[in-house]
């Protein structure tokens, strides 16, 4: 008789998965968590409502499949981003993480190549892994910069399929000269998509991507719900192009993809998004106060337009990080020695972690 396999390592799974672990931060039960960069506030009521009705709405005909083509979300979202989109240019799917796994399965996979630059966000590499692309770790500058002639350069030596650009970059929080993007689509050869999960919370006078979609067919943005929108667990992202890009996500994705429920909460979302998206200045100027006040205590500080911030402790990061936690406070150590990043949340979320910071702060590095 043989008995049966008990662990992950006793199943036939695909050669690069052994050892490695699922993607996900540890979330620990702690009172102030500012470690995953979600929107610290909860749906106004509201907006709970609309969408508790436009869900319920929906429940009689779950013995239906939904609109496989979420054209009346799709309308909502290009109507959201403006600048002459219409739904044939746009895509939704269960967050911008699945638009992402599209992309890569369409114009990327096996024998093809997927370029990012590192650090960046990190699920990225984790779905070229999965798509079977090969991935190329691109550099960036000792201040996690990146130059029109250094990204260009790289793009030109590795000839990827798909380039992958973040704007605001997830974890250094910056978002990319638009320049950048212009010097990546001149040259490379493939899909150039820039993730801008984070693009609402950008400061005065940042630029989008979504102005260089008209003169170029192979540009894609994605965007997200999950962070100024503050649906994190409704799951929807989204991406804006080029209509012939569009129908090529359409050959992978699986039928049905995006149920009624999400499709139907989703668009109430959308329909007050003027108060879901009241928070954003709040979180801003939280954001903002956490760059002076860690630059105020001598610490290096990178340029945010997101929702987060990176910030150097001049030394050992994991014990800064036991430190913060031991006050109460989660952050997220993205793996950068010497660097941690933090979620602006709420005031009060703010008031913790930067009381925490102050007594780790010798004026001299971070110690705990
Ligand atoms: N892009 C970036 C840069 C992110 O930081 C995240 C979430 N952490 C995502 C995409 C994924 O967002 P979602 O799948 O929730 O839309």
């Amino acid at each position: 008789m043989t008995s049966d396999p008990v662990t992950l390592d006793d199943l036939p799974i695909r050669d690069e998965f052994r050892g490695r672990s699922p993607y996900g931060a540890p979330q620990l039960d702690v009172p102030v968590r500012l470690n995953t960069n979600e929107n610290s506030y909860p749906l106004p009521e509201v907006v709970v409502e609309a969408i508790a009705k436009a869900v319920t709405a929906e429940l009689r005909e779950l013995n239906r499949y939904p609109d496989r083509d979420a054209t009346a979300l799709r309308t909502d979202l290009a109507g959201y981003l403006g600048g002459g989109l219409t739904p044939a240019g746009v895509w939704a799917a269960n967050g911008s993480n699945e638009i992402q796994q599209q992309l890569l399965q369409v114009f990327a996979g096996p024998g093809r190549v997927a370029l990012g630059f590192t650090p960046a966000y990190s699920m990225h590499p984790l779905l070229a892994l999965g798509t079977g692309t090969r991935w190329v770790d691109g550099r960036r500058g000792p201040d996690f910069g990146l130059t029109t002639t250094d990204a260009a350069a790289q793009v030109a030596e590795h000839q990827p399929d798909l380039v992958f650009l973040c704007s605001p970059n997830n974890p250094t929080g910056t978002a990319l000269d638009p320049a950048v993007v212009d010097a990546v689509l001149a040259t490379a050869p493939g899909i150039v998509v820039v993730d801008e999960a984070y693009a609402e919370f950008a400061r005065p006078g940042t630029r989008s991507a979504l102005e260089l979609l008209p003169a170029h067919p192979r540009l894609v943005v994605t965007r997200t719900m999950s962070k100024a929108f503050g649906f994190a667990g409704g799951r929807l992202g989204y991406l804006a192009a080029h209509p012939a890009v569009v129908d090529a996500v359409q050959l992978v994705r699986l039928p049905y993809h995006l149920s009624a429920l999400t499709q139907a909460a989703a668009r109430a979302a959308l329909a007050h998004r003027d108060t879901l998206l009241g928070t954003v200045a709040v979180i801003k100027q939280q954001r903002d106060r956490i760059v002076s006040r860690l630059r105020e205590l001598g610490l290096p500080v990178a340029d945010s337009d997101a929702n987060f911030v990176l910030f150097g402790v001049g030394g050992d990061q994991r014990a800064v990080w036991r430190g913060l936690l031991e006050r109460g406070v989660l952050v997220r150590d993205v793996g950068l020695a010497g660097w941690l990043r933090v979620t602006a949340g709420t005031p009060q979320e703010t008031d913790a972690f930067l009381t925490a910071m102050a007594e780790l702060n010798t004026g001299n590095g971070v110690t705990t």
